[in-house]
């Protein structure tokens, strides 16, 4: 299946072959969608290794399931799992997060003060939701006086649907918006503002809103032909958009939000707002060597890696993957489900002393959830070429059925494949 990359698209895994044997230290910092699957992959390909994944967090988030607890669809226990069921026997994990990491030496500081030293790191922190970057916002309030955060985690994607569930009630003005900075899952808040719009229309409310959709630059999606999607939907469905509007400070008591827009702040009243929070590195990796020295990755921190292969360009016994990777699109679950195997075959590769001619060639997807019952499904790959994995079944800017059962059925089971190293 061409492109079967879709995260909805179940692969058939690698092809068997013989193990590896070694004694390489693997160390991997982070044991979330990345992490686990690059861990899942490497037990398989290599016999003798020592593989160890470090991370603190013992939960496991399907964070593709947070739109869907935010709309009322899912509970909150749909989203959330533990770390440990995923670990395949002969993975060691150590539950400290990494404090500091030292390429040069080859060595990482854990928080608790051990010092692990690696033959090869892979790096699958994710990012760091940035809300202290918004003035006046507090997490703890998420749900509170007309304020919603799906991005927050499970509590707060429920605490946003009964926000949202209040405001579909009574109607008034609904704000949505993206910040500047790079972000996973774009879809997300474009598809929060569509879900809100069909439970007003659902429950017979739809004249009583105005709903009101802030870009951050002039294009409501990064690939041109799904932003005109977008924009002609928004358009049907009464959704105004602004340009070049970013959340800067929110007032939650009087309800206000601020935009800095080209003509100068902009305060925006709300009843009910969808907060996305401004998106960076993790401090570990944003104050490393690791991190983007020039260009528009620095000031966010994302790691330095070659686009292809997500081999770090200094350091080349360093692997980044997933939200971390600084690559030009990616921070889905999609695209870890591409990315892995081909920083693992490289990381074989050098084991084995030959080369790898896999390449990551920026595939995405977000099934852009359009009305319950309906979604688009987006796939892209650097170049903005669509990717279709379905030719002829799914037509990539279609509303359709089938997309949205993919997204409410098929999904879950392919990205806990892809955790296990089997998809
Ligand atoms: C609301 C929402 C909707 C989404 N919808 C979709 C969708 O429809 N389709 C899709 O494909 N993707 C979607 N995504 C994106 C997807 O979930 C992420 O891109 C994916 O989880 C990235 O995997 P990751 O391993 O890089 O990061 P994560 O899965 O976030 O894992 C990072 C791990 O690193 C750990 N960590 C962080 N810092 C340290 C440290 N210093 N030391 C040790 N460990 C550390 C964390 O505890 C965490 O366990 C969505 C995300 C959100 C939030």
């Amino acid at each position: 299946m061409a492109g079967a990359g879709a995260l909805l698209a179940l692969g058939a895994g690698d092809a068997p072959r013989a193990a590896v044997r070694t004694r390489a230290k693997i160390l991997i910092i982070g044991a979330g969608a990345a992490g686990l699957a690059a861990a899942n992959r490497l037990v398989h390909r290599l016999e003798g290794a020592e593989i160890t994944l470090l991370d603190k967090r013992r939960e496991h988030l399907y964070q593709p399931g947070f739109t869907l607890v935010a709309a009322g669809i899912k509970p909150r226990d749909y989203v959330l799992s533990t770390t440990r069921e995923y670990l395949s026997s002969g993975l060691n994990l150590i539950e400290e997060s990494a404090a500091e990491i030292d390429p040069v030496a080859k060595t990482v500081t854990t928080d608790a003060g051990r010092r692990l030293s690696y033959d090869f790191l892979i790096v699958a922190t994710g990012l760091e939701l940035h809300y202290e970057g918004i003035e006046g916002m507090d997490v703890s309030r998420i749900g509170q006086n007309g304020m919603g955060s799906i991005y927050a985690g499970p509590a707060q994607a429920e605490a946003t649907w009964r926000a949202m569930s209040q405001f579909a009630d009574r109607g008034g003005i609904g704000v949505f918006h993206r910040p500047a900075t790079e972000m996973k899952c774009a879809g997300a808040p474009l598809k929060y503002a569509f879900l809100t719009e069909d439970a007003l229309s659902r429950r017979g409310n739809r004249s009583r809103a105005e709903l009101i959709y802030h870009a951050h630059n002039r294009a409501l999606f990064s690939v041109p032909i799904v932003a005109e999607k977008v924009r002609m939907l928004y358009q049907q469905r009464g959704i105004p958009v602004n340009h070049e509007h970013v959340l800067t400070r929110i007032d939650l008591d009087r309800r206000i939000a601020t935009f800095r827009t080209p003509q100068g702040e902009r305060e925006q009243p709300y009843d009910f707002i969808n907060v996305v929070p401004p998106m960076r590195a993790p401090a570990v990796v944003r104050n490393s060597p690791l991190a983007w020295r020039t260009g528009p990755w620095r000031a966010e921190g994302w790691a330095e890696v070659d686009r292809g292969t997500l081999r770090h360009v200094v350091f080349p016994e360093v692997f980044c993957v997933g939200d971390i990777a600084g690559v030009p699109k990616g921070k889905t679950a999609a695209s870890v489900k591409w990315q892995v195997p081909v920083a693992v075959d490289h990381l074989v590769a050098s084991i084995e002393g030959r080369s790898s001619a896999e390449r990551y060639e920026g595939y995405t997807s977000c099934p852009l959830i359009t009305r319950v019952g309906r979604a688009l499904l987006v796939e892209f790959d650097y170049q903005d070429n669509l990717t279709p994995s379905f030719p002829g079944v799914i037509a990539p800017l279609e509303e359709l059925w089938i997309t949205w059962m993919m997204k409410v059925v098929g999904l879950k089971p392919t990205y806990l494949a892809m955790l296990r190293g089997r998809a």
